[in-house]
């Protein structure tokens, strides 16, 4: 490998970590912007990876390049000039890294997603987990205090697989994701996308409700070990689901993907990452826009669910688009 890939690989490399902790920009100078400027006698052998065709201009200033979005650039409109090759050292790495990275995902290290099952296997094969997960005890004290299960709910085949973090009181006694007054919006959100609850898949990271010693009220974050333990049986919907997108609802769901403690839902959210593959967009739990009703907060998760809709080729009006705007 060149020199200058060697370089331009530990950038990148360097880049991801930092982006891997919430960091969004970095300040390049003038000079190290032009360390990635190939010499012209020395071209490199895989133009994919380089910018030696580019017509590339020294900077003028020192500029901050932005390490989002990582997506490719998108695809011209007619009217559009053509894309050509960046014209500037700064554009080069941009360029580079949109074509390269990709945002920390989740499920690293587990095996990827089985060939998908066709309609009636799948829906006994469903049927077989959920006899399973709703006689599971694998935490003695949440089967304890436990009133039910709380498999999920929803469409074997849906392209849309909503995540949350557990039951609440509500969904403890009735035995389903998101019934009480969160879930009440996020049947709004669905809704608000052309969608009903039945067209799409909800579940939670967590099957039993948190227990609350002593409180007669009020709900708790689930424990990194009652995650560790119950996420198989999240894994084991979507093997078997196989959604097109998936979405995080709140910390503890992100969290519970990613095997990771350190999510900061506000800067996450809004930008894709994946799950094992399957794309993977993070936002605010509903309960959090009960608790903030500002109109810019749910605007966000609106403005999250118009990217989801976008990924899963839904059809988006002008009035869902514009569904904040005139308010
Ligand atoms: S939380 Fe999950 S792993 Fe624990 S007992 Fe309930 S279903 Fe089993």
């Amino acid at each position: 490998m060149s020199s200058y890939l060697s370089l331009l690989d530990a950038t990148i490399t360097h880049l991801e970590a930092l982006q891997a902790k919430g960091v969004r920009t970095v300040t390049v100078s003038p000079e190290t912007l032009q360390l990635f400027v190939p010499s012209p006698r020395k071209p490199t052998a895989t133009p994919a990876r380089s910018a030696s065709n580019a017509p590339v201009g020294r900077p003028a200033a020192s500029e901050r390049v932005p390490l989002e979005p990582l997506s490719p650039p998108p695809a011209p409109s007619p009217a559009a000039p053509k894309p050509t090759a960046p014209r500037t050292a700064a554009a080069a790495a941009r360029w580079n890294l949109a074509a390269q990275s990709a945002p920390a995902a989740g499920g690293a290290g587990l095996p990827p997603l089985p060939p998908p099952l066709a309609g009636p296997a799948r829906a006994v094969a469903f049927e077989t987990l959920r006899k399973k997960v709703l006689a599971c005890v694998k935490c003695a004290h949440l089967a304890n205090s436990r009133k039910s299960v709380v498999f999920g709910v929803g469409n074997l085949h849906a392209r849309i697989l909503f995540v949350g973090e557990a039951p609440g009181a509500d969904e403890d006694v009735q035995g389903e994701p998101f019934v009480g007054k969160a879930g009440e919006l996020l049947t709004k959100i669905i809704q608000a996308m052309g969608l009903t609850r039945a067209d799409v898949y909800i579940a939670n990271i967590l099957k039993c409700r948190p227990d609350t010693p002593g409180q007669t009220s009020g709900n708790r974050k689930p424990t990194p070990t009652e995650i560790s333990t119950c996420i198989p049986w999240l894994q084991e919907q979507i093997d078997l689901i196989q959604p097109e997108v998936m979405v995080a609802l709140g910390v503890s769901a992100m969290e519970g993907l990613l095997g990771k403690l350190d999510v900061n839902i506000s800067r996450q959210r809004g930008s894709w990452t994946s799950y094992r593959g399957i794309p993977l967009m993070p936002t605010y739990h509903p309960a959090y826009l009960l608790r903030n009703q500002s109109l810019s907060e749910k605007r966000k998760v609106w403005e999250d669910m118009l990217l989801v809709m976008e990924r899963a080729n839904l059809p988006i009006s002008e009035k869902q688009r514009a569904f904040f705007l005139a308010k």
